[in-house]
């Protein structure tokens, strides 16, 4: 009993560590990225520093850009999911950190200890919070807002319009789309325009596709003698993915088969003396090569069909000599 307990407490444990290592990985491709998602000023000023479980931390280093992102956050987060293609992230956490006053570092490791942090989430009062904060700013930052905020904010006020502009025009394109013989995937979601009556976009239909083709494979090189409908039943898939899947393992076969006969040529003229030893050798191997191409290609029991099959590979492989040469 303790033991599946424990066996239990250590799937959840590898279940977090497994999420952990996948959010690392997006906050490692985040921070790489950072500049093209929020642009060269902000990007500057601020780095992702945390994410867990969909909250991302954002540090800011100067207090003029502090105000900007949390005033934008939303639309930050939003341009990440959209980067990401998927809901990386679900709140957004802004900190000030002041890396030229001492005093404010040790105020924020005193606050961290209690775990009180600067956390600051937009709300609609932040703004007098935020007020409060920054009448706690040096003489020289203050000028120097006084200096940047209206350029700043200017700055910024573009770029929000700019990005629900963008937004709006979506819609209005998506809205014009549809009207006009342009479908939803009904799989992602995705407009697009469909070729016959399908339901789904070339991506999903992609992906689907590969999947198929993944279990036919698979099932054909465990049992390569296994018929159409039978394995269409056991795959789910059908009569077409059943015969280019035979095609493509067999031509995979048929290629090891090519080099290996080239190969075996080569050695073979270059070693006078052990030239019969290796013609032995290749003759086992090149029968057993043969035997898998055809067991692939059409998969029969059948020694009339099989030795029909082989007479054709042969033929084709001594063209393809030919030819190489
Ligand atoms: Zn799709």
């Amino acid at each position: 009993m303790s033991k599946e307990i424990k066996k239990l407490d250590k799937n959840i444990f590898e279940l977090k560590c497994s999420a952990f290592k996948g959010e690392g990985y997006t906050l490692w491709k985040l921070r790489k990225n950072w500049e093209l998602i929020t642009g060269n000023i902000i990007a500057e000023k601020s780095e992702p520093k945390n994410l867990y479980m969909r909250e991302l931390t954002i540090n800011v280093h100067d207090p003029v850009i502090h105000h900007s992102i949390v005033s934008y956050s939303s639309i930050i987060m939003k341009k990440i999911n959209e980067f990401f293609q998927g809901n990386v992230v679900e709140k957004v956490e802004v900190r000030k950190i002041n890396r030229n006053s001492r005093r404010n570092i040790l105020d924020l490791s005193k606050q961290e200890k209690t775990g009180n942090t600067l956390k600051i989430i937009e709300t609609a009062e932040k703004k007098n919070s935020l007020q409060e904060k920054e009448l706690e700013l040096s003489n020289e930052e203050k000028e120097k807002i006084k200096e940047n905020i209206d350029k700043i904010d200017k700055k910024y006020e573009n770029f929000a319009v700019r990005l629900k502009e963008i937004a709006e025009n979506n819609r209005k394109r998506e809205k014009y789309l549809l009207s006009s013989g342009f479908i939803q995937c009904s799989e992602c979601g995705k407009i697009f325009y469909p070729g016959g009556n399908e339901k789904i976009c070339f991506n999903c239909y992609d992906r689907k596709e590969s999947g198929k083709i993944e279990a036919m494979a698979k099932l054909l090189t465990e049992m390569p003698l296994i018929g159409e409908r039978d394995a269409v039943r056991r795959t789910g898939t059908d009569a077409y993915t059943y015969y280019k899947v035979r095609d493509m393992l067999a031509q995979r076969v048929y290629s090891d088969l090519f080099y290996f006969c080239m190969e075996k040529n080569l050695q073979i003229q270059g070693n006078e003396e052990w030239r019969d030893e290796i013609r032995k050798e290749t003759i086992v191997d090149f029968e057993i090569y043969v035997k898998n191409y055809i067991d692939l290609k059409i998969g029969t029991d059948n020694m009339e069909i099989f030795s029909k099959e082989k007479k054709k590979l042969l033929k084709k492989l001594n063209n393809d000599r030919r030819f190489k040469k």
